[in-house]
């Protein structure tokens, strides 16, 4: 097999504190694996800035022109870690033979990507980085996490339990990749929807080492229930299920309500009319406000509007410059 040509690509929004050490400590690994002959030493570690309100991009800059490995990509404006990270994939996927993706924080064990890269080589398509055990997280983030897994299997969403977006994918998966357009991007969703040649790697993940969560509660809600409703209509089913329950249960109230009625002691009734009265009006308007969210879903997918917009890539800057330079070194070497 040939060497391959590697890019790590790492989604950075407001990552001013993480990135000189995440470069130290990337390097020190593209570096071990150029002298080892696993990569080329066209391998490189590409930053996207998803629109970020600190330094970060000017950091970027300044890591692109001092170190040979790090190139970067900046997003006109702030599309969240997902779609940041599919803009990351397909600049890389086109002149690389593998990918790797990674959050700037380095939580997830980098000394395991050598694995990916011997997975790589031994043919896999697509190298999952699964997290061993949660200990330094916080008991409330484990809690949550864990119940996000199960919740989303049990929804019918297939996802790979503790891992997340750490993983290699060859060119060819990423072409696949680039094949689902959807709007409401749950990479681990569709990425285990791709199939190929696909392994396992396992970690441990450690705190991280600067800066703060970029994931509080409210956006790992909205992530969990943006991955359910992009994937499964379980929920809109179970309302189905919860109708029709009711309804049942409804029937049979009224059919005893009758009967007492004709058997003359009808009561005045108030308490039994108030409760039915609140909870059907709260079970129908959790219904219309789910399946509102499916129509917005749809909204949205119709619009068929760009995910992300780069603002500059120096990433095929360099690509193209290097390119065009080695075909005018071929053309002045033929005439000379
Ligand atoms: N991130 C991003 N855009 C966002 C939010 C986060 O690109 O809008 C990046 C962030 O810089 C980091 C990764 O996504 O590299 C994961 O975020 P974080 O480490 O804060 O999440 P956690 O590990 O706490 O779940
Ligand atoms: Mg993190």
């Amino acid at each position: 097999m040939n060497i391959p040509v590697l890019t790590i690509v790492v989604p950075c929004y407001n990552e001013e504190e993480v990135l000189h050490e995440t470069t130290k400590q990337l390097s020190e690994i593209i570096s071990q694996m150029i002298k080892e002959n696993l990569i080329t030493d066209k391998s490189k570690i590409l930053y996207v800035d998803d629109g970020s309100r600190d330094k970060t991009w000017a950091i970027i800059e300044e890591l692109n022109g001092v170190h040979p490995f790090v190139t970067g990509l900046k997003l006109a404006h702030n599309v969240g870690h997902q779609k940041a990270l599919l803009a990351g994939l397909e600049v890389a996927g086109k002149n690389s033979d593998c990918v790797i993706s990674i959050d700037a924080d380095l939580q997830d064990d980098i000394s395991v990507i050598k694995e990916f890269i011997l997975k790589f080589h031994e043919g896999y398509e697509i190298v999952y980085g699964v997290r061993k055990s949660r200990e330094t997280d916080t008991f409330f983030k484990r809690a949550t996490a864990q119940g996000f897994y199960r919740f989303m299997q049990k929804m019918g969403v297939n996802v790979v339990y503790n891992h997340a977006d750490y993983r290699l994918m060859s060119k060819r998966a990423l072409e696949e990749l680039s094949r689902y357009k959807e709007q409401n991007l749950f990479l681990r969703g569709i990425v285990s929807l791709i199939g190929l040649k696909t392994t396992e790697v396992y970690y441990d993940r450690k705190e991280r080492f600067a800066g703060e969560s970029k994931y509080p509660l409210k956006k790992m809600l909205s992530f969990a229930f943006d991955g359910i409703t992009s994937f499964s209509v379980a929920p809109i089913r179970f309302i189905t299920f919860i109708g029709f329950l009711s309804f049942l249960i409804s029937s049979c109230v009224g059919i005893y309500a009758l009967v007492i009625k004709f058997m003359g002691h009808a009561n005045t009734g108030w308490t039994s009319l108030m409760v039915s009265i609140w909870f059907l009006g709260g079970l129908l308007l959790m219904s219309v406000g789910l399946i509102g969210e499916y129509i917005g879903k749809i909204y949205e997918e119709t619009k068929g509007r760009p995910r992300f917009a780069i603002e500059t890539d120096l990433y095929t800057d360099e690509m193209v410059k290097s390119e065009v330079g080695a075909r005018f070194n071929m053309i002045r070497g033929k005439k000379g």
